[in-house]
C-alpha cells in the first residue's frame, strides 16, 4: 500500500477532526492517518501533517522552514546567538588591547604618559 504523495482522495463530509469533533476534517495526516481539520493541518510540500506528529518530530526549525516560514527568519533566529557571541568577543578583545596598552605605557619609564 503506497500512500499518495499529496494525500489520498478524501471526502470532507465523512469524518471529523480528531482534535475537534465538531469540525469537519479536511485531510488525513500522512503519518498517523488521523483525520484533521484546517487548524490542525500543517501542509509540508503538499502533504498533510497533524500537530501531534509535528510535535513528535521535535525538529521545530526544520518544521517551521518547511511549513513556509521565510528562510531569512529561520537564519536570523539561528544567527542571533552567534552575533551576540561575536559582539562579546569583540568587546573583550577591545578591553584586553586597551588594558595591554595601559600596562605597556605604565611599565615604560619616560613613556608617553610622563612629560617632564
Ligand atoms: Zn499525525
Ligand atoms: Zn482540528
Amino acid at each position: 500500500m503506497q500512500p499518495h504523495p499529496g494525500g489520498e482522495p478524501f471526502a470532507p463530509h465523512t469524518a471529523h477532526c480528531r482534535n475537534h469533533p465538531g469540525r469537519q476534517g479536511i485531510g488525513v495526516c500522512v503519518r498517523c492517518r488521523a483525520v484533521i481539520c484546517l487548524e490542525c493541518t500543517t501542509r509540508i510540500a503538499g502533504i498533510n501533517h497533524c500537530t501531534q506528529c509535528l510535535e513528535a518530530a521535535g525538529d521545530r526549525v526544520r518544521v517551521a522552514r518547511q511549513a513556509g516560514v521565510p528562510q531569512r527568519a529561520v537564519e536570523i533566529l539561528s544567527l542571533v546567538p552567534l552575533a551576540v557571541l561575536a559582539a562579546a568577543v569583540a568587546v573583550a578583545a577591545f578591553y584586553a588591547l586597551a588594558f595591554g596598552m595601559a600596562m605597556w605605557q605604565a611599565a615604560s619609564p619616560g613613556g608617553l604618559t610622563s612629560g617632564s
